[in-house]
């Protein structure tokens, strides 16, 4: 095979390959985190205080006061 053609069809594929990594990173980005109760998705920078209020989220994370918490 031709030395130079082998080089362009590597540097393609590089290409391609980065391309396709940085796309498939930013869609993801983009799409955000996925909420592991309601499965809705959310941006990162929201995912764990949406977490904390979630509807479905039916674990009990009010801060506990007083003596009866449990240790
Ligand atoms: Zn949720």
């Amino acid at each position: 095979m031709d030395k130079k053609l082998q080089t362009t069809i590597t540097v393609v594929l590089a290409v391609l390959l980065v391309g396709g990594g940085i796309f498939f990173g930013i869609s993801q980005a983009k799409k955000g985190a996925k909420c592991p109760f309601c499965g809705k998705y959310f941006p990162h920078g929201e995912i764990m205080g949406h977490k904390l209020r979630c509807p479905e989220n039916d674990t009990d994370l009010t801060p506990r006061s007083g003596s009866d918490a449990p240790s």
